[in-house]
């Protein structure tokens, strides 16, 4: 560039299934070979093709262009351009599975819809309408790093990604429970606790939990076809039999293999072009324009304020706040945004802020007691930091604690059980 070499690496492309398989040539994800990280073969049932086959010995790279030349579409048959590139870079690897569309948008989105269809093994309307209406009712307890509230299952088809990630991470087990037969539920809590396994930063250096995330989704994959029906069984689900592979290889949690980053860029970038007319050279034009000018027209990140904010009460022992700001969430004292996790253990509900006499900003409130795992099955909640407690919060009364604000270590998801006063606590992960 410019007489100059410059030297680049290629860490990774996360793209959805139809967008990889055009840009590496490769066949399409509904085809017999449609699986570009296995050899496993489709089999093709009911207008679908399905992929049963979870023991195939997975593609390397020595027989990237056997593999290319599997394309049905001859057009599409042609060495990609990053194969011109010296050096090895290894398409199979490279190209990741992107779970925004593989898992948000694909197997959650696709079992909600089994789910609340009209098959055998659909929902009662009865059950429907309880999910529903819990999903209606958990939109207040939204902490507010969710961009998404809650939505009911009448606006199923028009869920975005974001809300299926919580729905598997978060909502799952509560809105589920007792409305899925046992069977069902037990199922999806192989999804989600694999799931949160392959999202916490704490994990991905840990074979053992890399290993059981992996076993889960196998189980998750294999249980697939006698819960529901093997006709079901396509390319959405068997890929998730390839999500701890990428754990393991790039050592990064699943959220940092997504490309909701990028889908936000396109939006920026859909901005900038005037109309449909040599669309890549207006891009290139105008990317040229703001790095000349400096301009960014781009929406600024909003300044987060760290620090205590609201004020409560001025009394005479000083000031006393209901919000406090850190770098990665904000609490306050709604049943929202008021659970947080002090010291790597414990569960803590917050009343207020307040600076000691020393100056070192406190958080008051009252440790939660007598927790309990939320599920049971496949394994206590506890291991993926999911619980559930009875609450007997009173402001009225003198806090029992304070801690230092350094103290705390996370924050909790908030949710009602059926029973009344008791709720479910599900960890946040970045
Ligand atoms: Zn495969």
């Amino acid at each position: 560039m410019e007489g100059r070499a410059h030297k680049i690496r290629l860490h990774f492309a996360p793209m959805d299934s139809p967008a990889r398989a055009f840009v590496l040539g490769t066949p399409a994800f509904n085809t017999y070979d449609g699986c570009n990280k296995c050899e496993g073969e489709g089999v093709f049932i009911d207008f679908r093709m399905t992929f049963p086959d979870m023991n195939a010995p997975l593609r390397a790279m020595d027989h990237f262009l056997e593999y290319q030349s599997l394309t049905p579409n001859p057009l599409h048959q042609r060495p990609p351009d990053l194969l011109r590139i010296p050096g090895i870079i290894d398409l199979i690897r490279t190209f990741v599975i992107d779970v925004m569309h593989a898992v948000d948008l694909g197997a959650m989105k696709k079992l909600m819809e089994l789910l609340t269809g009209t098959y055998t093994f659909s929902l009662s309307p009865t059950m429907k309408k309880l999910i529903s209406e819990r999903l209606e009712q958990l939109a207040k307890y939204s902490p507010r790093e969710f961009q998404r509230k809650p939505r009911p299952l009448s606006l199923l088809a028009r869920f975005k990604a974001k809300e299926m990630n919580a729905i598997v991470k978060y909502l799952g087990p509560v809105i589920f429970k007792d409305a899925l037969s046992s069977n069902q539920y037990n199922h999806f809590i192989n999804l989600h606790v694999a799931y949160r396994i392959l999202n916490d930063y704490k994990c991905v250096n840990n074979d053992d939990s890399i290993n059981y995330a992996d076993t889960l989704l196998r189980n998750f994959v294999e249980d697939f076809k006698l819960i529901y029906d093997e006709k079901f069984l396509t390319y959405t689900f068997h890929i998730l039999i390839h999500l701890a592979e990428e754990v393991e290889h790039f050592r990064l949690p699943l959220i940092k293999l997504f490309a909701y980053r990028f889908e936000n860029r396109l939006g920026y970038l859909c901005r900038l072009v005037r109309s449909g007319h040599l669309p890549i050279m207006q891009l290139a034009r105008r990317i040229y324009d703001i790095n000349f000018f400096n301009v960014f027209d781009e929406p600024k990140n909003r300044n987060k304020k760290i620090g205590f904010s609201q004020l409560k009460i001025d009394d005479t022992e000083g000031y006393v706040y209901r919000k406090y700001v850190n770098l990665d969430y904000t609490f306050n004292d709604t049943m929202a945004n008021r659970f947080c996790e002090i010291d790597g253990k414990f569960l803590f509900a917050i009343y207020f802020f307040k600076h000691s006499e020393t100056g070192e900003p406190l958080v008051y409130g009252e440790i939660i007691h007598g927790i309990q795992p939320l599920y049971s099955i496949p394994c206590s909640s506890f291991y993926v930091g999911a619980m559930k407690a009875r609450l007997n919060i009173d402001e009225t009364q003198t806090p029992k604690e304070s801690r230092s604000i350094k103290d705390i270590t996370g924050k909790y998801y908030c949710m009602p059980l059926d029973d009344s006063n008791e709720y479910a606590f599900i960890k946040l992960l970045h």
